[in-house]
């Protein structure tokens, strides 16, 4: 058992209260909350160490470059990665996402190529690579779902051919919570000779995440979804692609020697930061990972699906006319739903009178919602941080929304 109020007392956050009723704050899947020893860490940058880092032989900046590399260190052996060379920070998902489709993407697409995507992504994995289409006219395909919201791995199967060049698939999906196989996938991919993406954002915060033995390509996720700071993600890529690979950005950090004539650049991972890095925040990520490690992903996922359970059972047995998006069996803690007709706006603004902060609408998956027939959704989440308390007064509240909205 988990000591839930310990784990509540480190975010301050926690104890808000909205519209005199108490903050239930249900929003985990856009981002999660920090708890203090996060912020005390991103205090004490600005307050004790500020110094811009591999610029100085001063000692703070000395300081500064040693707190950002030791997190990249804690990053790498947190996802096992065989070095911390092959992690590489950035703003966060969207722009890793970026970077592999800009500098990879434009490496091994061409035209009459294809690559993979599901119908389950998020903007962040179907419009970088829309952009590079727009550039080098390759086709995309998509992978379809079943019912429950899994993804069909016979028409993942069929899909692959000659012209086959890249998959990029999302380990967990933000808006049905399905967990896809991702090691499979790759297994399936490589016996094609073809690479994998995985966007996992929304895998990060509740699954271990291993890439050796995934075998991924490249993952990306954001540090701001698990306890972290915002502004900054991670795109961890096989030393083997990463140095084939272009530089996404150039600038300052990623140049070894730069004459007008020619420049040469930096070795990794630096090849892929331009520009001065969030190095008040990269310190902060290490204390993220403290924070998930001193629980345990384990018994933080176990948590979170108790009180998946535990809500959705209560939801479906309790209100009628509420369809639930998203019934796999290996499903993260996200219930995206609709009470009969009702506007998910209307839902979201009612729920948060009662105190409850839950998201609504397309949730960045168009193209998903497009292919579910809907509009949008409300979609409740739940952190570690969560009680099963929060879960009825969330349940109790759907029912009194449904109630006055008729
Ligand atoms: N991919 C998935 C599955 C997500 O859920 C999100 C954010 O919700 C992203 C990518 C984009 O993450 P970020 O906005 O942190 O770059």
């Amino acid at each position: 058992m988990l000591d839930i109020d310990a784990i509540r007392a480190e975010f301050p956050i926690l104890s808000r209260e909205l519209y005199g009723r108490p903050m239930t704050y249900l929003d985990n899947t856009a981002t999660s909350q920090t708890p203090r020893r996060v912020v005390d860490i991103i205090t004490d940058g600005y307050t004790r160490s500020k110094a811009n880092v591999h610029r100085g032989v001063h000692t703070l900046s000395q300081e500064a470059t040693k707190a950002q590399e030791d997190a990249r260190r804690r990053v790498a052996s947190w996802i096992g990665a065989e070095s911390h060379e092959e992690v590489i920070f950035t703003r966060g998902t969207t722009e890793a996402l970026n970077l592999v489709a800009s500098s990879f993407g434009g490496m091994v697409l061409g035209e009459g190529d294809e690559l993979i995507l599901t119908v389950m992504e998020h903007h962040a994995n179907i419009v970088p690579w829309q952009l590079l289409r727009s550039r080098l006219g390759f086709t995309i395909k998509v992978v379809p779902i079943d019912g429950e919201g899994r993804l069909d791995l016979d028409a993942y199967r069929a899909l692959f051919n000659e012209r086959t060049r890249l998959v990029s698939v999302c380990h967990a999906s933000n808006v049905l919570g399905t967990v896809n196989p991702v090691k499979e996938m790759i297994a399936e991919a490589h016996a094609h000779g073809v690479p994998v993406v995985v966007d996992g954002a929304q895998a990060a915060p509740h699954i271990k995440i291993d890439v050796r033995d995934l075998d991924a390509d490249f993952y990306a996720f954001s540090a701001h979804k698990m306890y972290g700071p915002t502004g900054i993600g991670v795109l961890y890529g096989k030393r083997g692609h990463l140095e084939k690979m272009p530089p996404y950005q150039g600038g300052g950090e990623m140049i070894e020697h730069v004459s007008f004539g020619h420049t040469t650049f930096a070795e990794l991972p630096f090849k892929f930061e331009a520009g001065t890095p969030d190095f008040v925040g990269i310190p902060a990520i290490a204390g993220a990972i403290d924070f998930m490690d001193g629980i345990g992903i384990d018994a933080i996922a176990e948590h979170e699906h108790v009180l998946l359970r535990h809500a959705t059972d209560r939801l479906v047995a309790e209100v009628p006319g509420l369809r639930i998006f998203g019934t796999a069996p290996e499903k993260c803690a996200i219930i995206s739903f609709l009470i009969g007709d009702h506007h998910p706006y209307d839902v979201g603004m009612l729920l948060d009178k009662l105190g409850i902060e839950v998201r609504t609408g397309h949730h960045c998956a168009q193209p998903l919602m497009e292919y579910l027939g809907i509009e949008g959704t409300v979609r409740a989440s739940f952190a570690v941080y969560n009680t099963i308390e929060e879960a009825d007064r969330f349940v109790d509240a759907v029912k009194r929304v449904a109630m006055i909205l008729g």
